[in-house]
């Protein structure tokens, strides 16, 4: 049982680390910078790690500027408040993420640039006979060490870990938790640790200081992969150039010199 859990829980924060640090902050946001060759090694981990489910970062990417553009309104693409639950702004969000990256709808030419392309591997990661063998491999820790067939109703969790992830950040950071900013959408803290998506989840945070490598706003909040990518840095394997951070509480803003027009 320990093993099956433990494949679990790697695959879970492997497939998710990827999601965060390399297509959300790298490809989507650009909050760092790498040589073309350690590109090309954190695109393979994210195909390694997320196998079956796969994301392009062209469409991720794409489809991540949108919603910041237009976070919960009738454009974003996945608004918990603007379609009819769960399963619609999945559905959704998979139609416009599948659009986006085969170019068959085109976005806004401002979210145009700037992520990894490498056609052979975005090949691969999306050949069905490469998704079904990860999709097979998962099950042989179940075969050889699961307890009980049970065990195996976790399988599709692997299967589509990476738009699970997806999923349940769209979901819950804009619709449960705290707000530490005032932000013109709904987006919201949900934990205070984020050891489920690993910084994903201050999604009040990041809406207000989108270009800020560290998730956390608070003393007391803790995103998990801001430390790795720190650590990642501190080897060299990537250059944080100007890092952005957060202010909390927000300074007002300074009221404007009053002219003497105004003043009387
Ligand atoms: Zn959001
Ligand atoms: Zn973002």
């Amino acid at each position: 049982m320990t093993i099956v859990l433990s494949f679990f829980v790697a695959h879970w924060v492997l497939s998710v680390f990827m999601q965060t640090f390399f297509l959300h902050r790298y490809a989507a946001h650009r909050m760092f910078t790498m040589s073309p060759r350690m590109e090309k090694v954190f695109h393979f981990f994210t195909w390694l790690f997320q196998g079956s489910s796969y994301l392009n970062p062209r469409g991720y990417a794409l489809l991540h500027r949108e919603h910041h553009a237009f976070s919960d309104t009738d454009r974003d693409p996945h608004s918990p408040h603007t379609t009819k639950g769960f399963i619609d702004m999945n559905v959704r969000t998979a139609t416009r993420y599948a659009g986006l990256w085969r170019g068959t709808v085109q976005p806004e030419a401002r979210f145009l640039g700037g992520y990894p392309t490498w056609p052979a591997m975005e090949r691969i990661g999306d050949s069905w006979l490469v998704r079904l063998g990860f999709a097979f491999a998962y099950s042989i820790p179940y075969f050889l060490f699961a307890p009980h067939w049970a065990f195996f109703l976790l399988l599709p969790l692997h299967w589509f870990m990476g738009p699970l992830h997806g999923a349940i950040v769209n979901w819950c950071g804009h619709k449960y938790g705290y707000r530490n900013f005032d932000v013109d959408d709904r987006s919201k803290n949900t934990l205070a640790f984020d050891f489920v998506t690993l910084g994903e989840l201050f999604q009040n945070n990041h809406h207000r200081f989108g270009q800020s490598l560290n998730f956390a706003a608070r003393a007391w909040e803790v995103d998990p992969a801001y430390w790795v990518i720190r650590a990642f840095a501190f080897l060299g394997l990537i250059r944080i150039e100007k890092e952005q951070k957060m202010r909390y509480p927000e300074r007002p803003v300074p009221a404007l010199v009053e002219s003497p027009a105004d003043a009387e």
